[in-house]
């Protein structure tokens, strides 16, 4: 790991933990309202993220798809990343459920004090608009494909952005000639992108210390406490995860745990401060690269991919969620509906964009697939913020353990550079 990264991954490190007990101080005292007047530099920061993630999604994507020089290359690392997505994703929720049958944290939980929210205003909206599975896996295949690549471009519709990058970058292919001039530009996009992330990056301290800052102070400690075994399974889960994630990468990259997670800190500390894996994406693209030596190509197309559909940490969440939201209502579920739950919560999580909050919505399949109460999710709406940040950590993580494998897979014909 270079030097400069150690640091700045440091810096990142210190400005959380420093956000995060002065927050609490802040809420302590009842004073949290005097955060908004810094709160927009938060904002601002999170803002600059994504305002790099277009023009680096579409041009790394396109430049790799060049660079790979034929589609069957993008085929077969394709293949192994949609493998180790699936294969990941199915372990995450065993371990939730294994979890959250053991600890049971739903049983004896009062409704009213464990605080049931009524669901209210956008977030009723978005839940009741949720469509079913099945609804929601086609419309993903179906939406990815965009019929009007300039919205894609203009909504920051990452799925349908990078199809458009692949098909555009397949018939780069094969009009080498004619299509040089596009490749070159998109060539300088991507390194202009790419520049533009680093520089952003010596912006992330203070961003993360008031995005953190903001939550502390903000957050509902009594909710919290009534709702401690809850979290406590998630939060569990998700570390099992995560150190199920760094045996995987340190035995295919042949490194220490500790060389894996020093090389990931940066993106890890983002995605938990922001709850976002798409404005983390930036990051995490740099990191792998720089610290971890994954190759350039497998890093640009498997990382955005894996930022919109492999959510190991959301899928875990929602498996944990809907037997809590069981559990609390007295309502038995038999095997048959765990595995229901368990299919559903891995496929959900594909649906969930990765943005913060997403996966309380998709929540309301797995719910509504088993038939639990959707006003289940005002139990679970206290602390979503706050678990948000945990799972959002574990999907990052598991985007960059997959371009460690996929990448360690590839041979040397395969991917260039
Ligand atoms: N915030 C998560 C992410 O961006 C998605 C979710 O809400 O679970 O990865």
């Amino acid at each position: 790991m270079q030097e400069a990264s150690k640091k700045e991954a440091q810096r990142i490190g210190y400005a959380m933990v420093g956000g995060l007990i002065i927050g609490l101080i802040i809420h302590s005292t009842g004073q949290a309202h005097y955060v908004n007047y810094i709160k927009p530099i938060g904002t601002v920061f999170i803002n600059l993220l994504k305002m790099v993630i277009v023009p680096l999604v579409f041009s790394s994507i396109y430049m790799s798809m060049t660079n790979l020089g034929t589609p069957e290359a993008l085929g077969s690392m394709g293949r192994k990343a949609v493998g180790y997505y699936f294969a990941t994703t199915v372990i995450a929720v065993f371990f939730g459920l294994i979890l959250v049958n053991i600890i049971n944290p739903g049983i004896g939980a009062d409704l009213g004090t464990a605080g049931l929210q009524e669901l209210s205003g956008d977030m009723a909206t978005k839940v009741s608009e949720q469509k079913g599975l099945y609804e929601t896996i086609l419309g993903v295949m179906i939406n990815a494909i965009p019929t009007n690549p300039a919205e894609a471009l203009a909504g920051a519709n990452i799925l349908q952005i990078i199809v458009f990058a692949i098909f555009m970058g397949i018939v780069a292919l094969y009009t080498k000639e004619k299509s040089q001039a596009i490749t070159n530009v998109m060539a300088s996009l991507e390194e202009m992108s790419l520049f533009l992330t680093h520089g952003i990056m010596k912006f992330a301290p203070i961003g993360i210390f008031v995005l953190m800052l903001d939550v502390m102070a903000k957050s509902g400690t009594s909710a919290i406490v009534s709702l401690s075994k809850y979290i406590l399974t998630v939060v569990l889960g998700l570390s099992l995860h995560a150190v199920f994630l760094t045996i995987v990468a340190s035995a295919r990259l042949k490194k220490s745990p500790l060389h894996i997670l020093k090389g990931v800190s940066a993106p890890l500390l983002t995605a938990f401060s922001t709850s976002s894996s798409a404005a983390t994406l930036p990051i995490t693209m740099t990191a792998v690269e720089e610290n971890l030596g994954v190759r350039r190509d497998t890093a640009k197309f498997v990382l955005p991919l894996g930022a919109t559909i492999n959510m190991d940490g959301t899928a875990l969440y929602e498996s944990v969620a809907a037997i809590f939201i069981a559990q609390a209502y007295g309502i038995d579920l038999g095997l048959g509906q765990q595995v229901i739950i368990f299919m559903t919560a891995s496929l959900a999580a594909i649906g969930a964009a990765a943005i913060p909050g997403a996966g309380l919505i998709t929540m309301s399949i797995v719910l509504g697939a088993v038939g639990l109460p959707l006003e289940g999710i005002g139990l679970i709406l206290a602390v979503d913020r706050l678990l948000d940040m945990f799972r959002t950590t574990v999907n990052v993580f598991g985007d960059a353990v997959g371009t460690i494998v996929v990448d360690s897979f590839l041979s040397e014909k395969e991917v260039q550079g």
